[in-house]
């Protein structure tokens, strides 16, 4: 009989040391990825770290990372990968956008996208969200790109399902626009990296925070003009602060670092609303990974 094959992944930009926010998504994809094996799928998690951007991401966070998801007993199934070190990839990818005709150089400046805006009558409320007005997709003006941009298709709104919120839709052409690919200073975008090594790597589930839902359709768009097939996507619940502010560095979330892992990953799961008994006083967290498996596979079934 043949196996179901299951690759899933957690993708942490290195900005930091790990918040709840996060090992939140870290768990909610390793227990997805172990409910698929206890299944009987031929499953893997892998841990890819998301370093593109260097002015915010460093090898010291990313290698606390590490070590972090490894005393919270999260071990990859494979090697880490780090995304600093797969430029080649995006390049390639970039080239083979540009040579079919879906990816442009742009050389506009904020205020040549405002002014192509005003040219259009449209009002100044309107363009302050600087949706990219297309100028430069059919006219370069022979000057150095400042950004590389994906020429979204004019396909009508993305349709695609997640697994926990629905049926969901966005039309990325009129609500996003033509989006960056890289930037004149060489920085690699998010989309671009995460659509080719998700690809590269052949991962066939997403599961992540809720907070990146609406990237979704753009990455979706990547995949088709490269060629990839789609995943399937669960967006998780984020964790919230007593305000009910997402937790996140920008708003200071404090490290899970020193914290009893039992203790963070009975936080997530109570997050991920897995109905987790009390943990014994000296579990391991090993055992309380065990004891969430099955509520998983409860609470979000796999597709
Ligand atoms: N690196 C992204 C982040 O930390 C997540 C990427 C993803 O899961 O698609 O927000």
């Amino acid at each position: 009989r043949l196996e179901k094959r299951y690759v899933g992944r957690f993708a942490p930009s290195p900005t930091g040391p790990l918040h709840l926010g996060s090992v939140v998504a870290a768990l909610a994809s390793w227990l997805d990825a172990r409910a698929a094996k206890a299944q009987g799928w031929d499953s893997q998690w892998l841990v890819r770290i998301e370093d593109l951007d260097a002015q915010r991401c460093s090898p010291q966070a990313g290698e606390a990372i590490l070590r972090q998801l490894q005393s919270l007993g999260l071990q990859a199934d494979a090697p880490v990968q780090w995304q600093s070190c797969r430029t080649a990839r995006y390049q390639h990818a970039l080239q083979q956008l540009v040579a079919s005709g879906q990816a442009y150089p742009c050389a506009c400046t904020r205020k040549d996208i405002a002014r192509a805006w005003q040219a259009k009558g449209v009002a100044r409320a309107r363009f302050e969200t600087l949706i990219y007005p297309g100028t430069c997709r059919h006219a370069q003006g022979g000057v150095a790109p400042r950004v590389w941009r994906f020429a979204v298709p004019d396909c009508g709104p993305v349709q695609w399902h997640d697994r926990r919120l629905g049926d969901q839709v966005q039309d990325v052409a009129r609500q996003v626009g033509d989006f960056a690919l890289r930037r004149g200073d060489g920085m690699w975008s998010y989309q671009l990296g995460c659509v080719v090594d998700d690809g590269a790597q052949g991962v066939t589930h997403i599961v992540r925070g809720e907070d990146l839902v609406d990237n979704t359709p753009r990455q979706l768009l990547l995949q088709a003009a490269l060629g990839l097939p789609p995943p399937t996507y669960l967006h998780v619940p984020l964790a919230r602060d007593a305000r009910g502010e997402k937790l996140s560095k920008g708003n200071h979330a404090p490290s899970v670092d020193g914290q009893d892992p039992v203790a963070v990953l009975h936080a997530a799961a109570q997050i991920l609303e897995l109905p987790l008994p009390k943990p014994a006083s000296n579990a391991a967290p090993a055992a309380v990974l065990a004891q969430c498996v099955p509520l998983w596979a409860q609470r979000y079934p796999l597709r």
